[in-house]
């Protein structure tokens, strides 16, 4: 029999965490909560999760020390995790996309878009809200090989090379790119970049999100004629192409 997947939740107030408890509960999900990062790697240890949901201030450990050693738990890669954070600034946004945590919800939140997100994360990594068998633990899945990626990223520079040649992009051109190099072949909806890259996703429109990705693709034709790294899935957002060649 199928279990209902489990939500690891850690979070020190009792207030967001009753809250999420209740709307993960009432779209089917078992939430198992933890008040401190302690908690969570002795929860997650026992048995990983579906998914976990981290707050980032939590009084024994930061939520970001507590992602990484999570990650390093056995089956700890495979699990998707989700920040929660009270600072929606910058630094928040960098340190967690850069760990590779799948996303983050800034508080306070609204539970029904929080729910929205979890499902889209495990239907992204492929563990739907039909359920994974918790008890079973995944196959292991071995490691895929790095693609090769005619992309270098310099992160402290805020710059990407593009075969050996230096791209010149406005910010939003070098936020857009930092994020599907940073993961080839995953699907960003136009609101996922709107969120994750634009500072204010309200006065901003799906057609920023096209407009940017289309001068981003004529600076990359400059540079190699033949190639196109970013894929366009009809009516859902863009991806890195995992097949590109090493050289152009
Ligand atoms: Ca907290």
């Amino acid at each position: 029999m199928l279990s209902n997947p489990r939500i690891l939740i850690a979070e020190d107030e009792s207030g967001i965490a009753d809250t999420l408890q209740y709307v993960l509960r009432t779209d089917g999900f078992v939430p198992v909560w933890c008040a401190t990062a302690a908690q969570a790697i002795v929860q997650f240890t026992a048995e990983p999760p579906a998914l976990a949901i981290l707050d980032v201030g939590l009084p024994d450990m930061n939520g970001f020390e507590l992602f990484k050693r999570l990650q390093a738990l056995p089956g700890g890669a495979q699990v998707p995790m989700l920040f929660l954070t009270a600072r929606s600034d910058e630094i928040d946004r960098v340190v967690g996309l850069e760990l590779g945590a799948d996303d983050y919800i800034a508080k306070p939140f609204s539970p029904r878009e929080l729910v929205a997100r979890v499902r889209t994360i495990l239907r992204r990594s492929g563990r739907g809200a039909q359920g994974a068998p918790a008890a079973a633990p995944p196959t292991p899945v071995p490691a895929p090989a790095a693609p090769v990626t005619p992309f270098a990223l310099d992160l402290e520079r805020m710059q990407i090379r593009y075969y050996g040649r230096l791209l010149e992009l406005s910010r939003y051109e070098y936020g857009v790119l930092r994020l599907l190099v940073q993961r080839p072949g995953r699907v960003y909806t136009r609101d996922d970049l709107l969120r994750l890259v634009w500072d204010e996703a309200s006065d901003s429109f799906d057609r920023t999100v096209d407009a940017h990705v289309k001068t981003l693709r004529a600076k990359l034709k400059a540079i190699a004629p033949e190639v196109d790294p970013i894929r366009t899935l009809r009516g859902t957002g863009y991806a890195l192409n995992e097949d590109l060649p090493a050289s152009a």
